[in-house]
């Protein structure tokens, strides 16, 4: 069987570290990365090979191109040619209306959401394609149910960045169909991690769980499960798909 390498941005904490650390029990020998927080990279690390996993972590800002290119690069040189690609760093910042937004806070969030997600995708492709010499593989982007729901009066530039993913997920799955690549993007719901807390709201998951049909927040694993389902054989004919994980919210 060939080797299953994945790199998963954003992987120090949150639904990036439980992907991290699912994929490892699947087989997969993981590159994590990490904006500033070493230690806690470190710590996903550790768990992974006290299991009997392969993970490293490298540190990236995503939203800086000569970051993103090295990053690719030592995945290339420590864990070997990439086949799988989750593309879940991802930022929001303090829930406003929109009177209140400025330009700077627009682009931090679209340079990390949406420029990130970017970068990843084309280094992956450079590396993928059957067309360019490449073993084909999958990219997984992390959007949002707010993609389509808008997040009014808290978040609508948030949104915005996450329809963005999903058109660049529709667009490059049709612009890569033939050369062995599939991509797709999971939306999740209102998840129990810590950007609640960066969005200066860290009680926001019991306060929105009512509009969820489940009653509930969602796990980070119950994220995680989709995103190796889809970037498993198992999805062989889905590409181009946006699936919602959001207890049917
Ligand atoms: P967390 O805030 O828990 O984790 C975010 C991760 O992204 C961290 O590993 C952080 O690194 C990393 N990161 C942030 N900015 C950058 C950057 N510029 N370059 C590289 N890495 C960066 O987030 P979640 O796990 O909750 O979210 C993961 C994804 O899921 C995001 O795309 C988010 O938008 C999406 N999502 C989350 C939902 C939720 O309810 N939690 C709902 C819908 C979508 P470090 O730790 O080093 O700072």
């Amino acid at each position: 069987m060939s080797r299953k390498v994945m790199l998963i941005t954003g992987g120090s904490r949150g639904i990036g570290a439980a992907t991290a650390q699912l994929a490892a029990t699947r087989g997969y020998a993981v590159c994590i990365s990490y904006l500033r927080n070493r230690d806690a990279a470190d710590e996903v690390v550790r768990a992974i090979e006290n299991s009997g996993g392969e993970a490293i972590a490298t540190q990236a800002d995503v939203s800086s191109q000569d970051d993103v290119i090295r990053l690719f690069e030592s995945v290339d040189q420590t864990l070997g040619s990439i086949t799988a690609l989750v593309n879940n760093a991802g930022i929001l910042e303090h829930h406003m209306r929109v009177e209140e937004m400025d330009a700077g806070r627009l682009n931090r969030i679209f340079a990390t959401n949406v420029t990130g997600s970017f970068l990843c995708a084309r280094e992956a492709v450079r590396r993928m394609s059957t067309a360019r010499g490449g073993n084909g593989g999958a990219i997984v982007n992390v959007s949002s149910v707010a993609a389509r729901l808008g997040s009014p009066n808290e978040y609508v530039d948030y949104a915005a960045s996450k329809a963005a993913i999903d058109a660049m997920t529709i667009g490059l799955a049709k612009e890569v169909a033939t050369e062995g690549i599939r991509v797709n993007a999971v939306r999740p719901g209102v998840i129990y991690t810590e950007i609640h807390a960066s969005g200066g709201e860290p009680g926001r998951v019991d306060r929105v769980k009512d509009a969820v049909p489940m009653k509930r927040g969602g796990d980070a694993v119950e994220v995680a499960n989709a995103i190796l389902w889809l970037l498993s054989d198992q999805a062989s004919y889905t590409t181009g798909a946006c699936i919602d994980v959001a207890g049917g919210r």
